[in-house]
């Protein structure tokens, strides 16, 4: 039982559907054109046999709060949050996770009777595919995170929450990441660009690679025996080597110019699409009280269960 209280749950008519009992759950973004979200949710829904559907909503910067009354108004069960509404989200609703107080930004809202429910998943999400994807367990682990926005802060939390022996931000401005590493004093600090080659653990959370990011798709996608522009707020890849993990939360392209560079040199490496899936697991538990069918979620992207099978990271 998750810490909300329990949902009711419908089996899907054969048809017409949707019909008129059909719950709706959503994503709520700007852009959400590109998103996976409704691939992943619907193909659990469905092999869940569950009478929910879920779509997705695109919402202009500083319109969530009327998108969100619209939405309970109009009886939606939950909504995923990504950019730019994830601080928005965690001010409006009117009960909080221990993490949503901490980070201060939700990634997934719950509606119950009259009340907005906030959730933090990403940081589980990645712990979830670290520990079942990879076999990685954070806990006495040293661990180093690039980058201080919302996935950052979410990561630092999550690895100190698992336990990590040491969480070593580096980010390309100062500030930022002194706000992250205060999340988890004891355990986090923030370093030099060049301490991340003796971690355990790497996880790359900023969007340089992103394939849309800044427009410049073809500039970012790397292949295979391309020479990569690899180094991020000063971390050159290069430097990694056996015995590191090195995780990558962008899986648009599946293998970033960072993540080439540290296999080429000896990492083992992984990118954001395991922590997609679980994070959208965890979303279904919240919403419908039942197990996610992971399987059924990773086939929908196109990857074997736990993503190792197809060296697809
Ligand atoms: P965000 O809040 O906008 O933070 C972006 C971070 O990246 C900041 O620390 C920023 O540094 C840094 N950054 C931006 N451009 C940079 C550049 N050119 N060089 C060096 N650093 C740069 O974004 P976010 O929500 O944390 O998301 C970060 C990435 O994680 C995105 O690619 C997102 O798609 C991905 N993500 C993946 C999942 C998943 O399920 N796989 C979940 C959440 C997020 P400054 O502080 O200096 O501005």
């Amino acid at each position: 039982m998750s810490e909300f209280a329990e949902r009711p749950i419908g089996t899907r008519p054969r048809a017409p559907w949707p019909a008129a009992t059909t719950a709706i759950a959503g994503l709520v973004g700007f852009p959400v054109g590109h998103s996976l979200s409704p691939l992943l949710q619907n193909a659990a829904f469905a092999a869940m046999d569950l009478d929910w559907c879920y779509v997705a909503f695109e919402v202009l910067p500083g319109s969530l709060d009327s998108a969100v009354a619209g939405a309970a108004a109009l009886g939606l069960r939950g909504l995923s949050v990504t950019m730019p509404h994830k601080a928005a989200a965690a001010r409006l609703a009117t009960r909080h996770s221990r993490q949503v107080r901490r980070l201060g930004a939700a990634n997934t809202l719950i509606f119950q009777g009259g009340a907005v429910l906030a959730e933090s998943c990403d940081g589980d999400g990645l712990l979830d595919d670290l520990r079942e994807g990879a076999g990685f367990d954070p806990a006495g682990r040293r661990c180093g995170v690039i980058g201080a926005g919302g996935a950052g802060r979410a990561t630092v939390l999550a690895l100190a929450e698992a336990g990590a022996a040491e969480v070593v931000i580096v980010n390309r401005t100062a500030a930022p990441a002194w706000r992250s590493a205060a999340l988890a004093p004891k355990v986090a600090r923030v370093g030099r660009p060049e301490e991340l080659s003796g971690m355990d653990l790497v996880v790359q959370a900023t969007p340089v690679a992103l394939a849309n990011f800044g427009g410049a798709r073809e500039e970012a996608t790397a292949q295979p025996g391309e020479e990569a522009t690899a180094v991020i707020a000063g971390v050159d890849p290069s430097r990694f080597g056996a015995g590191q993990l090195v995780v990558d939360l962008v899986y648009d392209p599946p293998l970033t110019p960072f993540l080439l560079e540290a296999r080429r040199h000896g990492a083992s490496v992984r990118n954001g699409i395991g922590m997609l899936v679980h994070q959208a697991g965890r979303q279904i538990r919240l919403w419908t009280e039942a197990e996610p069918p992971l399987s059924a979620m990773w086939a929908a992207v196109g990857v074997e269960p736990g993503g190792a099978r197809t060296g697809q990271l």
